[in-house]
């Protein structure tokens, strides 16, 4: 058998190559606009923050572009803009968690990914609203609240370290959040729920996930006993929705376990 003939075996009944994840997902650093973010664009630059999260989709296959892409915004912010279908994450943002990532012993979290957690967790939750957006998934609830329940299963779903200190730093953002912060009459009538509800529900899901290695939820975490009991159901009914609604033809498995084997391996997780 000539090596022609066995290049088409092996295609046979094989799905369509995806394209490269660098077309797939683009990633644009602009130029910081003030003076003061140009350390924190030079350092997600260097560390390739944006083409790190761009891998860690390579399993999801959208059917348009999804850009990732770094900028200054005159405030700690990011979101997914579906006319563009851009996920925007601004430097201040960044700039934020790099300053509250110091001396964070409570989560058991380096400074580096204290840091790093929750920017890949806002990543992630922003690419939930442009899934939800670009395959046009039924949303019951608030959508803010879906976003979370997304990022953190993908987290869940990346398995080990990789998702343990993604998620331990979530919660340590959504703590730090509702500590700076006096809750207003605004945060009640906002699209997103309290920081300190998002909190809470991060920890529930991790610990509905797997009681054992999310364990840290109840012990660090504080998760009340009373809602640790329901996060079981409450993991396995964001699963369900999630496999009805969304996995299927967009996830490509065998990218998915070389995702887990990236992420495995990433520094991040060692
Ligand atoms: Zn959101």
């Amino acid at each position: 058998m000539g090596l022609a003939s066995l290049a088409c075996l092996a295609l046979v009944g094989a799905a369509p190559k995806l394209p490269p994840v660098s077309e797939r997902y683009p990633v644009v650093y602009e130029e910081p606009t003030s003076p003061s973010m140009a350390a924190v664009a030079a350092r997600m630059k260097e560390k390739r923050a944006l083409e790190t999260t761009a891998e860690m989709l390579a399993f999801l296959k959208l059917p348009r572009k999804l850009t990732l892409k770094a900028a200054s915004c005159g405030e700690a912010n990011a979101w997914y803009d579906a006319e563009t279908d851009v996920v925007t994450f601004c430097y201040e943002m960044a700039d934020d968690f790099i300053r509250g990532a110091s001396a964070e012993e409570r989560f058991g979290l380096t400074q580096e990914q204290a840091a790093a957690g929750p920017f890949l967790f806002i990543m992630f939750h922003e690419t939930a609203h442009a899934i939800f957006a670009i395959l046009d998934v039924p949303v019951l609830g608030r959508e803010e609240d879906a976003a979370d329940q997304l990022a953190t299963l993908v987290a869940i779903r990346l398995g080990g370290n990789f998702a343990e200190r993604m998620l331990r730093g979530a919660a340590l953002m959504y703590q730090r959040d509702s500590a700076a912060r006096k809750i207003g009459e605004d945060d009640f009538a906002d699209m997103h729920g309290l920081d300190r509800q998002r909190y809470y529900n991060v920890l529930c899901m991790a610990w509905g996930a797997d009681p054992k290695q999310f364990a840290w939820a109840q012990e660090v975490g504080h998760l009340p006993k009373d809602r640790a009991e329901g996060c079981a159901e409450e993991f396995a009914q964001v699963q369900k929705a999630v496999r009805r609604l969304i996995t299927g033809k967009n996830v490509d498995q065998a990218a998915a376990v070389r995702v887990k084997e990236k992420a495995a391996k990433s520094k991040f997780a060692r």
